[in-house]
């Protein structure tokens, strides 16, 4: 018998056969709405033990991985490891590492996998579904079909290379899998505040995806054509590493989420509150802003802003 795993879990259907969906958040301990609607679901089957009785298949619900990051309200555990750069971990490791291989352990167990974030306490994110660029065509395509299904404006495709997240982990185990972010920072707080209904966009989603898999009898509808970018580059989906702060001081933006920039157009302001100087920050590609800073601090290094483009340009 394997030993049970360092976060609530909660499975529903499996008497009919069908497909094993995963969907997970909390993996940053700061990203609440994802935490809220997974929680909205699992009340939604719990409530509901015919719909649950009626799922042609599994559906797993994690909906906080990461306790220890999240009691501490912070997007790292009281280790400083970031679990989306711990993956696969180790069972023997830190609280981290430990629920990193947990979180593995079922991610392999899967047939799908949706992992849900936010930009945290100060990002925002354009709402998105997002996946590697798997060298697996038939994954590749399965997972386009699945960022598609979850019915957000916009689907990301980016480097299959990156290491350590729960991605890299559904990658190397031919696990279609999905990311999503959905805003951050201020604009969450100001929706968790209010609730989560069975109306909100994570949790239909979430539905959405259950239904283009084919566990709910009734057929999926699509609403909307999402705009699909895909980018090749080796370090394409690093959000925290696009257009470093230059220096520590005061931050204005002085664009909006997902608003198209050219290149060289002013991105934010810095000012430091020894010089009182003002710094401009500066597009480096021309795209759509899908990542912004949103908080009134910047600290040197911190990414300010990702801007999403196709490459290779076609
Ligand atoms: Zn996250």
């Amino acid at each position: 018998m394997s030993e049970s795993p360092p976060f609530p879990l909660f499975r529903f259907g499996g008497n009919k056969p069908g497909p094993r969906l995963l969907i997970s958040a909390g993996v940053h301990g700061d990203e609440y709405l994802p935490m809220l609607a997974v929680q909205k679901l699992v009340q939604h089957f719990e409530e509901s033990p015919a719909l649950s009785d009626s799922l042609a298949g599994t559906l797993t619900l994690i909906p906080v991985v990461n306790e220890s990051a999240f009691s501490l309200g912070r997007r790292c555990g009281e280790d400083g490891k970031d679990l989306a750069r711990t993956c696969p971990g180790s069972p023997k490791g830190t609280i981290t590492e430990r629920v990193a291989a947990a979180l593995s352990r079922e991610i392999k167990s899967a047939d799908f996998y949706v992992d849900l974030h936010t930009g945290g306490t100060e990002l925002s994110v354009f709402p998105l579904a997002g996946y590697v660029l798997h060298p697996d065509q038939t994954i590749l395509e399965k997972q386009r079909e699945l960022a598609r299904s979850f019915q957000l404006p916009f689907c990301w495709g980016t480097s299959a290379g990156l290491k350590g997240r729960s991605l890299s982990v559904a990658r190397d185990e031919n696990v279609p899998a999905i990311y999503v972010e959905y805003f951050g920072a201020h604009r969450e707080l100001s929706e968790a505040t209010r609730g989560i209904s069975l109306d909100h966009t994570l949790v239909h989603g979430c539905l959405n995806v259950a239904r283009h898999l084919g566990l709910f009898a009734e057929e999926e509808s699509t609403r909307i054509a999402p705009e699909f970018i895909e980018d090749t580059r080796p370090d394409s989906g690093h959000m925290q590493v696009c257009h470093p702060a230059p220096a520590t001081g005061f931050f204005r933006s002085r664009v909006e989420l997902g608003q198209e920039v050219g290149n060289g157009a002013l991105l934010a302001q810095i000012t430091p509150p020894e010089s009182g100087e003002t710094i401009e920050v500066r597009a480096n590609r021309a795209g759509k802003v899908i990542v912004l800073r949103d908080y009134p601090r910047i600290k040197q290094g911190d990414a300010i802003a990702v801007i999403a483009d196709p490459f290779p340009q076609v």
